[in-house]
């Protein structure tokens, strides 16, 4: 007799954190390991996950793990993401359990998230009523390299699904905080390196070579002027020359010389600016010296933009179990922008520490705040719910 659609579903208002949840963070904190050698944390998550009753999907991955939850009532699929690869840090953050993997550390947090994401897949597993569709998880290797969300796209972890929701801690906002919003976040990435070729020749008897060093230095501060005279002021940029190399002894001028580094954009048009001015520069500069180079531009990752609506649509939930905070941008990059190119995605900023004098993520003294979980926690689990609300209204 009643045909209305189904209303939109009750959601609880704040899901406390188990204790569980709290151990599992540290386990993980104290074994770290590198992208796509998360082998020991693959097996660790995969039976978490198993041991609470939620499916493993066989996807061709080498590390990193995908699981899924259904729903009663079917729906749209909606994924969560959490990256769980560690650096190559030495922890010196003077936490009650630190690494215990010498020389490797979760210096940016992903035990961070993937134990909120753990957290909010054993309450969805518990659950599924709510749930009019299906939440998959997403745990991708490899992040810090920047490789792993390609990973996950080929072994086929985004097939069939109509949405991605992914986070990140921040150590920059207290616990308690989601930044999430229409605007940009975070840039777009570029390694570029140059390789100088020259005539070599005794230190002595420079007029019988030519050399790369003067080139080298010339190059690196006139690309400097790619920002400060050539891109707008109003548009955020930065060309960074992070590693420079050429010649070990004090009496030779070496034949090859080279240095490499990092620009970052929020604007397509900056990417290409960039890329042309720094052509021009290191090519002209080369031909002014007298040698050749070759130049590697590498523009790996686009800004990461969330879907304005799903965005939207997320921040206006965020009040019943957080505080909301407006998107300042960084120029961090980060993979998560490539399952953009696949289906709509939203991406948000948790915070985990916020304290006067914190240490910012790869940092060696990182400290991220228990209190992220529960906010971690429930982000994922609310945007899951929220998500499967949205895209079916919108079907
Ligand atoms: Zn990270
Ligand atoms: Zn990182």
């Amino acid at each position: 007799m009643n045909n209305t659609p189904a209303s939109p579903t009750q959601h609880p208002d704040v899901i406390p954190v188990d204790d569980e949840t709290v151990a599992i963070r540290w386990h993980l904190h104290e074994h770290p390991e590198l992208g796509f050698h998360e082998t020991t944390t693959t097996a660790y998550l995969t039976s978490l996950l198993k041991g609470h009753g939620i499916e493993i999907l066989d996807l061709p991955l080498e590390t990193g793990v995908v699981a899924q939850i259904t729903g009663t009532r079917p729906g749209p699929t909606v994924g969560l993401r959490a990256d769980i690869d560690a650096l190559p840090v030495e922890e010196d953050s003077g936490v009650a359990a630190p690494s215990l993997n010498h020389g490797v550390m979760h210096a940016c947090g992903h035990d961070l998230h993937m134990a909120s994401l753990l957290g909010a897949a054993f309450w969805l597993s518990q659950h599924r009523d709510l749930i009019a569709g299906t939440v998959r998880l997403i745990f991708q290797p490899a992040e810090e390299l920047g490789r792993g969300a390609v990973a996950v796209i080929k072994a086929g972890g985004v097939d069939g699904l109509d949405a991605l929701i992914g986070t990140h801690n921040n150590p920059a906002y207290e616990p308690g905080t989601v930044v999430i919003g229409p605007e940009p976040m975070m840039a777009g990435c570029v390694r570029f390196r140059v390789d100088l070729h020259a005539q070599g020749s005794h230190g002595a008897m420079p007029h019988l070579g030519t050399g790369p060093i003067e080139a080298l230095a010339s190059m690196v501060l006139s690309l400097q002027t790619i920002v400060s005279r050539s891109a707008s002021p109003f548009h955020p940029l930065v060309v960074s020359v992070t590693d420079v190399h050429g010649g070990d002894v004090w009496n030779v001028i070496p034949a090859e010389a080279g240095f490499q580094g990092t620009a970052r954009y929020f604007y397509a048009e900056d990417a290409q600016l960039a890329a042309r001015r720094f052509r021009q520069i290191v090519d002209s500069t080369a031909q002014a010296y007298g040698i050749t180079a070759d130049i590697t531009w590498d523009d790996f990752q686009d800004p990461l933009v969330s879907d304005a609506e799903l965005a939207g649509e997320l921040a206006s939930h965020v009040d019943r179990y957080a505080k909301l905070h407006a998107v300042e941008p960084t120029m961090i990059g980060e993979d998560f922008t490539e399952y953009g190119k696949h289906t709509r995605i939203a991406f948000a900023f948790i915070g985990s520490n916020g304290r006067p004098g914190y240490h910012n993520l790869h940092s060696p003294r990182f400290v991220g705040l228990d209190g992220e979980l529960a906010t971690g926690q429930n982000f994922y689990a609310h945007a899951a719910l929220e998500t499967l609300d949205f895209l079916r209204k919108q079907a």
